[in-house]
């Protein structure tokens, strides 16, 4: 795709596409007051997604509306689900919302999948790994993934809880280079319209610095049936920006919500970054749980200043349990994080190494293996990488 700039229209970042990723929020797949699924409407984001893969693009869905399904057919109350609740209700919504999507895609020859995912499918690499493998089968196959988090099974210390960012993720994750966020928000504003008679629309946003995540602070406009506000959209589009992808921010309320877009409806544009060591490195630092911490020395510190690698001579400890392709946190003697980085070693070897230069390392584990902990390329410094983490 060309450069995008503030006059690039959403037909043009949509036909130019070569993978798409369309998150569909809770508060559009079913009706606010009777709390049924909009069959109508999914049969019309169908039709249109359709279209964007007869022109040419791969397309993943991101379905939000498992716990609302479920929380109506299970009569819970209206108020805040305990965790248990929450499960229950998704493990009743999600068949309903997978059957709905793939009666939605049958009349128009299109085979539906199911890919629940949780935040350590995402966030650990050797599974993101084996699920990006998933979806690149089913893609090849040319099956329509519809993905939601594995809810049932996410607990609120791991989990997403917002369909925002795991699609972000998803989008990073299938090398996506558009992601369309529909919700019942026609984009972002200069502040709350419901509030502010000045607020006024943003079409394109350059640079998702810290001014544009200022814009979404106070509440969340929309009747948010689900989890994630403004905030969480930002925050969303600012891990996608990172992973090279174009985002679009959009209303997804009426039918043909892309067919809209793509004639110039109401949206968001947020630019990618573009470097491939960029989007590597947005997904390093993008990381919400890394899998360990490697404690190291000043020399190390001073040594990783200069854009060293980190030898494990540097390292003065390491905790945590994590496999080779896992995402570190790096601390100085203080406990402070400097950055973080991939281990090139599992913890069981990391823990036998600390401290050992590189070429004593194939006499203490038995076999040669890698001279650095943390290979330079695979690291990102807080003080040099500031805004990625
Ligand atoms: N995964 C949740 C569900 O399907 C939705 C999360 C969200 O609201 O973004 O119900």
């Amino acid at each position: 795709m060309a450069a995008l700039s503030a006059t690039t229209s959403c037909a043009e970042i949509l036909s130019g596409a070569r993978r798409i990723v369309i998150k569909a929020g809770s508060s559009l797949l079913s009706d606010s007051q009777s709390g049924l699924l909009r069959h109508d409407w999914m049969a019309s984001l169908a039709k249109d997604l359709v279209q964007l893969r007869q022109n040419g693009a791969d397309v993943l869905m991101v379905s939000s509306g498992a716990v609302a399904l479920g929380r109506r057919a299970l009569n819970l109350s209206g108020g805040a689900l305990a965790l248990e609740q929450k499960q229950a209700a998704a493990a009743v919504g999600q068949p309903m919302l997978a059957g709905a999507w793939a009666a939605a895609f049958a009349p128009l020859g299109v085979v539906t999948a199911q890919a629940l995912l949780t935040l350590e499918d995402t966030e650990q690499r050797r599974r993101w790994l084996n699920s990006r493998a998933t979806l690149e089968a089913l893609l090849g196959q040319k099956a329509l993934p519809i993905i939601n988090e594995n809810d049932t099974v996410a607990t609120d210390e791991i989990r997403y809880g917002d369909n925002d960012r795991l699609a972000a993720r998803v989008a990073q994750m299938s090398g996506a280079d558009a992601l369309v966020l529909l919700s019942d928000i026609d984009g972002l504003w200069s502040a709350d319209p419901h509030r502010h008679d000045d607020a006024a629309p943003i079409p394109f946003v350059q640079t998702l610095d810290e001014t544009i995540m200022a814009t979404a602070e106070g509440p969340n406009p929309g009747t948010n049936l689900g989890s994630g506000g403004m905030i969480t959209k930002l925050v969303a589009a600012r891990m996608a920006v990172r992973g090279g992808c174009t985002v679009i921010l959009a209303s997804g309320v009426d039918a043909h919500p892309i067919t809209a877009l793509s004639g110039g409806a109401r949206s968001t544009v947020f630019a990618p970054s573009t470097t491939i060591a960029d989007a590597r490195k947005g997904w390093i630092a993008g990381t919400i749980n890394p899998a360990g911490q490697v404690h190291i020395d000043d020399g190390a510190v001073r040594a990783l200043g200069k854009g060293a690698s980190l030898l494990p001579a540097g390292m003065t400890a390491c905790a945590g349990e994590f496999s080779r392709g896992d995402v570190l946190a790096i601390l100085d003697r203080h406990g402070a994080e400097l950055g973080r980085g991939l281990a090139s070693y599992a913890a069981h070897e990391a823990v036998q190494i600390c401290g050992l230069r590189s070429e004593d390392i194939p006499d203490k584990l038995g076999y040669s293996a890698r001279a650095a902990m943390i290979h330079r390329d695979d690291l990102v410094l807080l003080h040099k990488d500031r805004d990625q983490l």
